[in-house]
């Protein structure tokens, strides 16, 4: 059974070029996006900044409203819930940020902060009962208990994101999408993070969505893998299949960038040409043909190339990846 399954989801926002004017034009940040967690699995997620990653994991918990498609969390359509129903049911999926320090309220002490998510869904009894949760989250993510009273700027970039993971584990969560979670940190502390994150995953049966745009930090901590590409996936795979043996011409060149994850094969670094186009007017055919060093015309720049396995749990959209043998 999938923890989350999402089918077909888009997120399109207006473009509006004056305060009355009316939107002829959308930014297609998702585009028709279908993939599924199971209980406890972390899925890593992959692509440039602007490709729409965050955008799909704020749809995933409604911090943005989608514009199509299914959300299915337990078999229940978040999507579709009035946004009550939703709030009802935000315990069981939460998210945490990049930036830890504009997530938290530099005006509410360690205990509030994590408190009120127990607040929220009632999960504290009393006051006591609260003081001693939020004690024991401290301890959970490698923090000092007696930190309860103190505020967010008396804390480093990593113990802030330590205090983000407490918020966020406080509800009990089935689900945490982690939004670019330690991007902002030195490489020490990132270890570190990874290390809470896979430590409390083990203890408590979580299921990630990690999105990130350092494949190496996403090889180490995911088991399966998925590239994102101007608001599409292009290639879905088991962490170590898709490093090894990347079948779509955009994952070949994300790898060949990061010599550490490449070790391996030791590719020759692909060096792509032109910027990502705008996603207001996305091309069309493949998405990636403007760029695509092996692009064949005139197939790529008019059929969508279609879905399909190329290995054991293996997907590309790609007109001429290769199939295993
Ligand atoms: Fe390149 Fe064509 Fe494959 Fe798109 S479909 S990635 S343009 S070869």
């Amino acid at each position: 059974m999938n923890l989350l399954e999402v089918q077909n989801l888009k997120v399109h926002f207006p473009v509006k070029h004056g305060v009355l004017s009316r939107a002829r034009e959308f930014v297609k940040a998702v585009d028709d996006v279908s993939f599924r967690i199971a209980p406890g699995e972390t899925l890593g997620l992959v692509g440039e900044s602007g490709c729409g990653k965050t955008t799909l994991g704020r749809a995933i918990v409604r911090l943005v409203e989608p514009t199509a498609g299914r959300v299915l969390f337990e078999g229940e359509d978040i999507a579709a819930m009035s946004a009550g129903e939703c709030r009802m049911r935000r315990r069981r999926f939460q998210m945490i940020f990049q930036d830890p320090y504009s997530s938290l309220n530099p005006r509410m002490t360690l205990e509030d902060i994590i408190g009120e998510a127990l607040d929220i869904h009632g999960l504290a009894e009393s006051k006591s009962a609260r003081a001693k949760r939020v004690a024991e989250l401290l301890e959970a993510v490698g923090l000092d208990a007696a930190y309860a009273q103190r505020y967010p700027h008396e804390f480093s970039g990593g113990q802030r994101q330590r205090i983000g993971i407490a918020r966020a584990l406080a509800v009990e969560p089935k689900l945490i999408v982690c939004d670019e979670p330690v991007s902002a940190l030195d490489v020490s502390v990132q270890a570190q993070i990874i290390n809470l994150l896979q430590d409390l995953q083990q203890q408590h049966g979580i299921a990630y969505l990690f999105i990130a745009h350092d494949l190496a930090v996403v090889e180490h901590i995911s088991r399966r893998v998925m590239v994102m590409y101007l608001g599409r996936i292009v290639e879905l795979a088991e962490a170590k299949a898709l490093i090894r043996s990347p079948k779509h011409p955009y994952t070949q060149a994300l790898i060949s960038a990061v010599p550490e994850v490449d070790a391996e094969t030791k590719r020759q670094r692909i060096v792509l040409p032109g910027d990502v186009p705008s996603p207001i007017h996305p091309p069309p055919g493949c998405r990636f043909h403007p760029r695509c060093p092996i692009a064949q015309q005139p197939l790529c720049a008019t059929a969508s190339p279609e879905w399909r396995e190329t290995g054991k749990n293996h997907w590309a959209a790609c007109h001429l990846a290769k199939s295993d043998a």
